[in-house]
């Protein structure tokens, strides 16, 4: 190679070192080896910074520990399944943006994954220019968030730091009420089953009876809503309850 040649290529390397953010940090969470295997070389090859879990277990126990840019779960996992994984995630307030992985092309399980917060969804078989497109769209997304703070109208909730504020006054929330809020604004505008904010709130492991939640709505209405003229918390008889997004609607 000569000396021209060698030095145009220095610079051009150089210049894409300096031009480059930090790679992504991805957790794959798969069991299938030969799938895993797959995603890691693929991901790798594409830039990002790769670690893998093959059970929900390890998964969730990586996921809590590190600080990562998106997780590509599975959803049929040994130890902890996938949906069970991304609510102990969110219970613990963890937001890292979740692409599910799924083999079952129901619609009952990937609302039920938008559900429990997933961010987005592929099923397999999927190309890999679609998958690497999807994860640099939810951590995307995630990062234009800035501070992760997830807002509706003048409620503004930091699922790190655990503070919620409305019209920018902190309110003191217990934990359940907290996790409540939390599914309801992240669907705001939408009418979200009582189903859902049950195991959302208490996992299915452990079922309460419905007044549980009534209660623990009347709760949160009293300090959410109650001091305010405007009232966010909607019910929807029969149905369940709805976060109203005041952006979108007239007054009340
Ligand atoms: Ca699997």
């Amino acid at each position: 190679m000569n000396l021209r040649l060698r030095l145009v290529l220095y610079v051009a390397f150089a210049l894409t070192l300096e031009s480059k953010e930090p790679p992504l940090r991805i957790l794959i969470i798969e069991d299938e080896p030969r799938m895993l295997e797959l995603l890691r070389q693929g991901l790798y090859e594409h830039g990002f910074t790769v670690m893998t879990a093959c059970d929900g277990e390890t998964g969730l126990e990586i996921a809590t520990a590190h600080e990562l840019d998106a997780i590509v779960l599975d959803i049929g996992l040994p130890k902890l399944d996938g949906f069970a994984l991304m609510q102990s995630l969110r219970v613990r307030a963890r937001m890292t943006p979740v692409l599910m992985l799924t083999a079952r092309d129901t619609e009952d399980d990937i609302i039920r994954g938008l559900d429990l917060g997933a961010d987005d969804y592929l099923t397999k078989p999927f190309s890999f220019p679609e998958l690497v497109a999807r994860l640099q769209s939810i951590t995307r997304r995630a990062r234009e968030g800035g501070d992760g703070t997830i807002k509706a109208g003048d409620v503004a909730i930091d699922p790190v730091r655990h503070t919620v504020t409305r019209s920018g006054e902190g309110i003191d929330l217990t934990r359940l009420e907290f996790l409540l809020l939390t599914c309801l604004v992240r669907r705001v505008g939408q009418c979200v089953p009582r189903q859902t904010l049950m195991e959302f709130i208490w996992g299915t492991d452990h079922p309460v009876g419905t007044t549980a939640l009534d209660v623990l709505v009347n709760s949160l209405r009293a300090k959410i809503d109650a001091p305010y003229r405007r009232k966010m918390i909607c019910t929807v008889r029969g149905s369940g309850y709805l976060f109203r997004n005041s952006a979108l609607e007239g007054k009340s």
